[in-house]
C-alpha cells in the first residue's frame, strides 16, 4: 500500500472493495509526513503488523506516532524488495522534510506514482521513463487556482516550486517522460476547490500524440478498481 490517509474503518473498507484484507499487505509505503498520506499509515500499520518504508527525513517528522511499528529507512535511488516486487523511491520538490514518490515494478510491468510535487525536475522525468503505467497529479487548473476563495499565502503555497502539479506541469512532465512503453495514465490528488476531472482529463491526453494510451481521473471518493497493466484494462 502506498501512503495510507484514512482511518481504519474507511481504508479497511476501501481494500475489501478491491477484494484485499489487512493481512494481505506486506508492507506501506509514506511519501511524506503531510496528513492526506500518513494520516492512517502508524494506526493501521500498528493494528496489523504491516511493515513501513519512509525517508529518514518523513521518519523525524513522524516519530512520535510510529512506536511498536517496524520502520525501514528509504533513500532517494535505492531499491526496496517487498514480495516479488522492486519499488525504487526517488526524490521531489515539495514542502516535506524529505518527500520521495516510488517507481514499482515486478520485474516486467512498472508503475511510476507522482503526486505531491511544485515542479518538474530533470530527476523526476528520468525516474518516471520508461513505465507501463502513471499515475501523476493533477492538483488544479492554474486559472480556477488564481481565482479561488483560498486566502493569497494558500494559493502561493500549492501553485510554488514545492507545492502540488497543476494539469499544466503534469502535461509537460508527461510530454517529457520516455512513454516507449506507457500504456495508462491516470490523473490523481485533484483538488475539489481548484479542478475538475474534465480539465485533467484534457490536459493529460493533449500532452500525449496517440490515442493508444489510456487516460483517466481517479477521483477520492471512488478511487478505481483493479487494473491490468498487460493489458491496460
Ligand atoms: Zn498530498
Ligand atoms: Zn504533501
Amino acid at each position: 500500500m502506498l501512503d495510507c490517509g484514512f482511518g481504519i474503518r474507511e481504508t479497511e473498507r476501501r481494500l475489501a472493495k478491491v477484494g484485499v484484507t489487512p493481512g494481505d499487505l506486506a508492507g506501506i509505503l509514506v511519501t511524506h509526513e503531510h496528513k492526506d498520506h500518513v494520516g492512517g499509515v502508524f494506526k493501521f500499520a500498528r493494528r496489523y503488523r504491516i511493515p513501513v518504508w519512509l525517508s529518514f527525513g518523513t521518519y523525524q517528522a513522524v516519530q512520535g506516532e510510529c512506536d511498536s511499528v517496524a520502520c525501514h529507512i528509504c533513500r532517494d535511488g535505492e531499491s526496496i524488495r517487498i514480495g516479488n516486487l522492486q519499488l525504487t523511491p526517488y526524490t521531489v520538490p515539495h514542502d516535506a522534510r524529505e518527500p520521495v514518490q516510488y517507481v514499482a515494478t515486478d520485474g516486467h510491468m512498472r508503475l511510476g506514482v507522482l503526486t505531491d510535487a511544485g515542479q518538474s525536475t530533470p530527476h523526476l522525468v528520468a525516474a518516471l521513463g520508461g513505465c507501463d503505467a502513471l499515475v501523476l497529479e493533477c492538483n488544479h487548473d492554474r486559472q480556477m487556482l488564481a481565482n479561488s476563495t483560498y486566502p493569497p499565502s494558500l494559493r502561493q503555497r500549492i501553485g510554488g516550486a514545492y507545492g502540488h502539479l497543476s494539469n499544466d506541469t503534469s502535461a509537460e512532465i508527461l510530454a517529457n517522460v520516455d512513454k516507449s512503453r506507457l500504456k495508462i495514465v491516470i490523473g490523481a490528488h485533484l483538488s475539489q476547490q481548484n479542478n475538475t476531472p474534465e480539465l485533467a482529463l484534457a490536459a493529460l491526453t493533449d500532452a500525449l500524440d496517440t490515442s493508444q494510451v489510456r487516460v483517466m481521473v481517479a477521483c477520492q471518493e471512488e478511487g478505481f478498481g483493479w487494473i491490468d497493466l498487460a493489458t491496460g484494462e
